[in-house]
């Protein structure tokens, strides 16, 4: 049974959890970013971030999960050098339902996988070890990200292996990124720890992985230890245990605490948040269509191939573009073009970002390829045009002088080729690779204007095959 934690920073806010200093901490130089509230001095009162609560609140809907009518915070009690205040302010259930979100579901792969709660809290400093950190006599510690905003997801342990649990990262950092609420790709900002049980044992939590791909390995490694223990006749600890990178193992770290530890009491310097059903409404009707569900209207509304659908919803912004242009008849044409052409020529953000084509002018290409106006060859030229000017096509076609290239007949071409290469015509009958060959003597004739595809099929047509 695996079942993972996740924390996922919320890198959009413009301010920590409870003060002022830039949630953005990255880059600064150490202890920069800092005020009395998160440097935890006596006397300092935190502020809620308001924004941060609502978007903890859309992560919730996004993931499923009931939101409650009034939320709290709690302080977590602990001792550790990252954490000046010597507690933790955070969510729990403990109490009841009171955190961001619970008991929701995702469905990932035809698995579904419960959600055990969601909840808001603020990220601790960081510890910087010079040289190896059992060896180091100095040990220094950076708050320029104690008290940014985190929202902490809890699965339940409904993952049958290590793969399932990446798989579902991977689905996990879509809908994250599809909020426009945090930036999988910043390194840090989606940590994901493992727990793991076999057989009815004591469950063993895996941290300090780097990435779902080493999370996938750490599960596995586990898993594989904890079997072989239980083989032998020995039991397995409950207790925490980290990923050591180089040597590709897990190795024991404490034996983890009690919840009873750490004294959840409720944080009274932060009053109840009330989010009444009115607003709960409004939350829900700005959550963005899913991925997975954007998938699933390309194949069943377009009928666009499973491929095809899976590239295009995969990526927000190509996915809003062609959503944009739906509206012409030629939807599939308009995800060929995405697909095969505009993909690679916007291939960065930087790119997407100063990119003129529009939804309208995707769609009248798509139009001008499947009323053979244009050949794939001089929509994919006139593509970039539109990408760089945004210019509409008569524009470009006149300013290029596309319009004074012979008009492709493509027909009289392949007749002309058929004429010039009667036995060759009639080896193709026997001899498929034959077609090949005329298909080249006729991209030749027109050149390479003409899709080659659609060459190959007219001639096949033609010889009877
Ligand atoms: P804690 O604060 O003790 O870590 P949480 O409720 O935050 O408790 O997290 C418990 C995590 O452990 C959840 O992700 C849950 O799915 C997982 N878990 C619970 N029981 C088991 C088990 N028997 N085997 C594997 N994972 C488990
Ligand atoms: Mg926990
Ligand atoms: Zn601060």
């Amino acid at each position: 049974m695996i079942g993972l934690e996740i924390h996922c920073q919320l890198t959009g806010l413009e301010s920590k959890l409870f003060c002022p200093c830039k949630a953005d901490y990255r880059g600064l130089k150490p202890n920069t970013n800092i005020c009395p509230v998160c440097a935890g001095l006596p006397g300092s009162l935190p502020r809620l971030n308001r924004q941060a609560v609502i978007w903890a609140a859309k992560i919730a809907l996004a993931l499923g999960c009931n939101i409650p009518d009034r939320i709290a915070f709690f302080r977590k009690n602990y001792f550790y050098p990252d954490l000046p205040k010597n507690f933790q302010i955070t969510q729990t259930t403990l109490y009841g339902d009171v955190c961001a979100g619970t008991d929701g579901a995702v469905t990932t792969a035809g698995k579904k996988i419960r959600i055990r709660r969601v909840q808001l809290e603020e990220d601790p400093g960081r510890i910087v070890y010079s040289g190896s950190s059992e060896r180091t006599q100095t040990t220094l510690v950076d708050y320029n990200r104690a008290g940014t905003p985190l929202v902490e997801i809890v699965t339940e342990p409904d993952f049958e292996d290590p793969r399932q649990a990446r798989e579902f990262l991977v689905i996990l950092a879509d809908i994250l990124e599809n909020l426009r609420i945090s930036d999988p790709g910043l390194e840090g900002a989606v940590r994901a720890d493992g727990n793991v049980s076999v057989s009815g044992g004591n469950r063993v939590e895996v941290k300090n992985v780097n990435s779902f791909h080493d999370l996938e390995k750490a599960l596995r490694y586990e898993t594989t230890r904890q079997q072989s223990l239980l083989e032998r006749g020995i039991p397995v600890v409950q207790e925490t245990r980290h990923w050591d990178d180089r040597r590709r193992i897990t190795i024991s770290a404490r034996v983890k605490e009690e919840e009873t530890d750490y004294r959840y009491h409720l944080e009274s310097d932060i009053p109840w948040v009330m989010i009444p059903d009115a607003t709960q409404e409004r939350l829900r009707e700005s959550i963005p269509e899913s991925i997975a569900s954007r998938r699933e209207r390309y194949v069943t509304e377009y009928g666009i191939a499973e491929q095809v659908a899976s590239v295009l919803s995969s990526d927000r912004y190509f996915s809003d573009l062609f959503d944009g242009a739906r509206n012409t008849a030629n939807t599939r044409e308009a995800a060929n073009i995405i697909t095969t052409d505009l993909m690679g020529l916007l291939d960065t953000r930087e790119k997407r970002r100063s990119s003129k084509l529009t939804p309208a002018l995707l769609g009248s290409l798509a139009d001008a390829v499947v009323s053979s106006k244009l050949t794939r060859n001089l929509a994919k030229i006139s593509l970039a045009e539109m990408v760089k000017t945004g210019e509409d096509l008569d524009t470009i076609s006149s300013r290029l002088g596309l319009d004074d290239s012979p008009v492709l007949d493509i027909n009289s071409i392949i007749e002309s080729v058929i004429q010039e290469n009667p036995k060759a015509m009639k080896e193709a009958r026997t001899n498929p690779q034959v077609i090949n060959y005329l298909v080249g003597m006729t991209m030749k004739k027109t050149g390479g204007k003409a899709d080659p595809g659609l060459v190959s099929k007219r001639l096949r047509e033609r010889a009877g095959i």
